[in-house]
């Protein structure tokens, strides 16, 4: 069964219509790729995943997001439980002004996940290895994240943070937008690994890039999601 069922999502922001009539699955094990012009609704439905919408102003959404068979856009649903279970990796590599154990310790503290002071710092650890940036920063994790590393390695960072709730999708809006070709590659690397053992939406300009790690392509025009299927298939119609 589809691990998460989107269905008849429409958005509005105040008046204007963002997303129509928006249906997909989500299965475990796949790396989902949106694409689509600027401003179709791609970066909207990435939010409406894990409810980010849920802060902002002037926002009306209907229809039903259902995560391992429970209706997750239900108001009793727990926002933090629904976070955890999320994990988020921006355009810009934003690591918190803090240190980089803080960065990835922070989300594992949060939830309470890990039962004492050794079992948080093997969980770090292997956060960071899983983002392949255990071997960099080892020598000394209470370095500054936002100055002493470098755009690449901040984003994989970010990564790591994200892994830290143990969430079973990450939600990956442009994650290469900002970072050189070959921070690029190793964060496509990392997309190719994780996605084995979660979900991956991934957000991308580039054909290219969803051809090299999504296993499906949805392509959204002026907020209607037009097409979703194999990631082969897709290009060979173009
Ligand atoms: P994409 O990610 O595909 O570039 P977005 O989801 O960011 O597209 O935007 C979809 C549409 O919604 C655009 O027309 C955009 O201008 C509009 N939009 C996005 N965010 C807001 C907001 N907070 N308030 C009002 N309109 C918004
Ligand atoms: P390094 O990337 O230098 O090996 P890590 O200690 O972060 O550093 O690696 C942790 C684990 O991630 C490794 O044991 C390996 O399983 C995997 N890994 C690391 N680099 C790669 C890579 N380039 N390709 C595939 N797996 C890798």
């Amino acid at each position: 069964p589809p691990f998460m069922e989107i269905r008849d999502l429409n958005l509005w922001y105040g008046e204007k219509q963002a997303l129509i009539d928006v249906n997909f699955d989500l299965h475990p094990g796949e790396a989902l790729a949106f694409i689509g012009p600027s401003g179709c609704g791609k970066s909207t439905a990435l939010k409406c995943l894990n409810r980010m919408h849920d802060d902002t102003r002037d926002v009306r959404i209907t229809g039903q997001l259902v995560l391992d068979g429970e209706d997750i856009h239900h108001p009793d649903v727990d926002p933090p439980l629904l976070r955890r279970r999320f994990g988020w990796v921006a355009q810009k590599p934003n690591p918190f002004p803090s240190s980089i154990w803080n960065n990835v310790a922070y989300g594992a503290r949060l939830h309470g996940l890990m039962r004492d002071k050794a079992e948080l710092e093997g969980h770090v650890e292997t956060c960071l290895r899983r983002a392949h940036l255990w071997e960099e920063v080892r020598d000394d994790l209470h370095r500054k994240a936002g100055t002493d590393l470098s755009g690449g390695q901040q984003q994989r960072l970010c990564i790591a943070r994200a892994l830290s709730t143990q969430p079973d999708v990450l939600l990956m809006d442009e994650p290469t937008g900002s970072i050189d070709p070959i921070a690029t590659a190793k964060v496509e690397e990392l997309v190719l690994e994780l996605k084995e053992s979660k979900a991956i939406v991934i957000i991308t300009h580039s054909m290219m890039q969803a051809r090299r790690v999504a296993d499906r392509v949805a392509y959204f025009h002026l907020g209607r999601l037009l097409e979703i299927g194999p990631t082969e298939t897709m290009f060979t119609n173009a």
